[in-house]
């Protein structure tokens, strides 16, 4: 095993290897099948029986005899292991197929980035340990040297190329000329030796850049050292690949980690574009999970891992289930497509003095206060239990803490703390920081109640998933009926908030009302705002996003919220969001719904001036790009819908696109004859390129409608 330090006050980073042979365990009731599977080890370089022990079930919390196995060969033993399942697919594996560092890291108490004592001679590591845990919240900015790597290059196997390369470390900016590539290789190499950076940032690294630059270095033989770990081989390849998550196609680009220093490409990292680098480092922090392989996989993948080494560390062995839990994406898509909660519509309608509450992190509230986890739901060992999930009827555990309720409660109660933070920092990059570090966590939480519903989740479980939601469904009713007893009036609730009219309460009523919710529900309950004025619309069906809420509204300090409209869905055109942006701004000065009446002048005026550029062709055709998640390859589609004209348009250009990229068009004809001629993808955009201003006009007249509508009255406000 090898560890990179950044020993305190010093220059130089420090590499030290330490020898790791883990045990794995493997199980079964039938003495003959372990003897077959023995007889086909004793040829293994990776494993070396050791004999029969005793773990404790993860399941039921039983003892069970396994057998241990010793793994002496780290490289070799993943690619072993699934051979030896293919082999003896009867017998239950344990401790198998976690990656070794990251399986060290629960073992010994480590995670990445960690502030630790450690020993070393020579070479070898003796001893390491941290001095501060997963839970702490305290812990500087880990001191990095960061570069930024920019180039543009071509891959194809026949002609690879490079147009441009340059390496930025503070204020230095190195620029190469790609004429010589031999020399710029060696250059590159100097300069990295130089200095050596921790962390390598790219935008597109994972898809083009390096690959290329891979390529072309290997071509001349010219080992990067882009590594810095020695003598590292990786197979070059563009393709990433597609697969489906909960009924959505994603893609996924091909990975470029680097050994001995990071690489973070800013397209293929879901935590760097939420919360910077400061999230993602405290994600892999909290989850054990190294930083490069944080950055690249699903939150899932992190939430697991959280799992994982609580199990492990309980003394449980890791159950190994064939499949690697994958295709994790949002936890808001699911949350969006499962509507287990839902059970209002709302009246739609603009409304004055509205106030709306927010249960704070419902799902995994639930998990911790009710005990929900994959192993308490119909337990082995409380068939009596007086703890039932309502509509249900499944039984709770009452001897057992869950797994789940055990391993989100640090992960809660520290994003509490960071929040706390957040509000009490002076300066705006410490505000930055601790937001950073709440907003990684909170994408953690929401993970977790989607990851017990998949069925791939190593520790998935539907019951649990189901309980949760009924939980959720019976809180939210008695919040709708407490508020209502107390004479409010609800607008509408969902999921986790409710709104309610106010007729003259005063805020400590509010107050009041919430703690009295709360005892109800055993659920925290937050105020998010008080508005002005909101306006409900009308639920529409889109294309694939069924949209439960479609709002926007003025907070009494001027704020605005807005969900499910125009501006904030990626379907729209930039051009039509501006504009849709620019009224909300107008909408925002007015406190009342009887002075947004009274600017009725100022907006007929920037709505014409809108709609009149559109018409003088005045829009930069950059600004009217749509974008589209392609479901399949340009020869799968069979239909010529946009999108399916958009990839065979790609596919002529070279551009193979598959199942999950996105392809980006303007509408040049929507009614064209040949349906070639109705769009023309962003490559193939010219300056002369006409776009079809009807069709952009109407989009401008439904984001204008969505707005003024509900307050002024259906279509009096646009003539085309
Ligand atoms: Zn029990």
């Amino acid at each position: 095993m090898v560890f990179w330090f950044i020993p305190e006050g010093g220059e130089d980073r420090l590499r030290l290897v330490q020898p790791y042979t883990p045990s794995c365990y493997v199980e079964t009731q039938d003495s003959s099948k372990l003897d077959r599977f023995l007889a086909s080890l004793s040829k293994s370089p990776s494993f070396v029986p050791v004999g029969r022990t005793h773990k404790k079930d993860f399941w039921t919390g039983k003892d069970r005899e396994l057998y241990e196995l010793k793994v002496v060969n780290l490289d070799r033993a993943y690619q072993e292991i699934n051979q030896l399942y293919r082999k003896h697919p009867d017998l239950s594996y344990y401790d198998c197929d976690i990656p070794f560092e990251q399986f060290f890291g629960y073992k010994h108490n480590l995670f990445p980035t960690s502030y630790c004592r450690f020993q070393y001679e020579g070479e070898n590591l003796l001893d390491c340990e941290a001095l501060e845990q997963t839970g702490d919240t305290d812990y500087p900015p880990i001191p990095l040297r960061t570069a930024q790597l920019h180039g543009e290059g071509y891959l194809d196997p026949r002609r690879a190329s490079l147009q441009y390369l340059a390496l930025q470390m503070g204020d230095a900016t190195i620029e190469w000329e790609t004429d010589n590539l031999s020399d710029l290789f060696h250059s590159l190499n100097a300069y990295l030796d130089d200095w050596d950076p921790d962390l390598i940032w790219t935008t597109g690294g994972d898809s083009l850049l390096m690959p290329c630059l891979f390529h072309l270095a290997g071509r001349l033989n010219i080992p990067l050292r882009l590594d810095r770990e020695p003598g590292v081989r990786r197979k070059i390849g563009l393709e990433g690949r597609s697969y489906v998550s909960y009924g959505r196609i994603v893609y996924r680009d091909p990975d470029y980690p680097l050994w001995g220093r990071w690489h973070i490409d800013h397209r293929n990292c879901f935590l760097d574009h939420e919360s910077d680098l400061d999230g993602l480092i405290e994600a892999s922090r909290v989850s054990r999970l190294p930083v490069q392989r944080m950055a690249r996989r699903s939150i899932g993948t992190g939430i697991s891992s959280v799992q994982m080494a609580y199990v492990s560390q309980r003394g449980y062995p890791i159950p190994w289930k064939k499949s690697q839990p994958e295709g994790w994406k949002t936890g808001m898509q699911l949350i969006t497509a499962d509507r287990g909660g839902m059970t209002y519509m709302p009246k739609p309608g603009a409304y004055e003095n509205v106030v709306e509450l927010d249960f704070v992190s419902m799902y995994p509230s639930i998990m911790t206060n009710f005990n929900i986890s994959p192993e308490t739901i119909d337990c082995a060992c409380c068939p009596d239990s007086k703890l039932r999930v309502p509509e249900l009827g499944y039984r709770i555990c009452e001897k057992r803490k869950g797994m789940i309720s055990g391993s989100l409660i640090s992960i809660l109660e520290k994003r509490i703390e960071y929040k706390q933070k957040m509000r009490a920092a002076k300066d705006p990059r410490e505000y930055k920081r601790y937001k950073n570090l709440q907003t990684s966590l909170k994408w953690l939480l929401v993970c977790c109640f989607g990851y017990l519903g998949y069925k791939n989740a190593r520790f998935g479980r539907i019951e649990a998933h189901e309980s949760i939601c009924a939980i959720s469904r019976e809180m939210l009713l008695r919040t709708r009926e407490l508020c209502e007893e107390k004479d409010y009036s609800v607008i509408h609730s969902l999921v986790d908030c409710v709104w309610l009219q106010l007729n003259g309460q005063s805020h400590e009523e509010i107050d009041t009302l919430c703690r009295e919710i709360e005892k109800e529900t055993d659920l925290p309950l937050g105020i998010e705002g008080y508005y002005s004025w909101l306006v409900f619309l009308p639920s529409t069906q889109h294309e694939d996003l069924p949209v439960p809420a479609r709002y926007f509204g003025r907070f009494e300090d001027g704020s605005l919220k807005y969900r499910g409209i125009e501006i904030r869905r990626g379907d729209q055109a930039p051009y039509v969001q501006i504009v849709q942006g620019e009224m909300l701004e107008m909408l925002s000065k007015a406190e009342t719904l009887s002075a947004i009446r009274a600017m009725e002048a100022d907006l007929r005026a920037l709505v014409e001036e809108a709609d009149q550029r559109l018409v003088e062709r005045q829009v930069d055709l950059q600004d009217l790009l749509l974008k589209r998640k392609l479901s399949r390859t340009a020869e799968e589609y069979k239909s010529n819908a946009m999108s399916a004209t958009a990839a065979r348009q790609s596919a002529r250009i070279g551009k193979n696109l598959i199942g999950g990229q996105d392809v980006h068009f303007v509408v040049v004809d929507r009614k064209a004859g040949n349906p070639d001629e109705r769009i023309k993808i962003v490559e193939l955009l010219r300056q002369e390129t006409d776009f079809d201003v009807d069709f952009y006009r109407e989009q401008l007249r439904r984001a204008v409608g969505t707005l003024l509508d509900p307050i002024f009255g259906k279509g009096k406000f646009y003539k085309v």
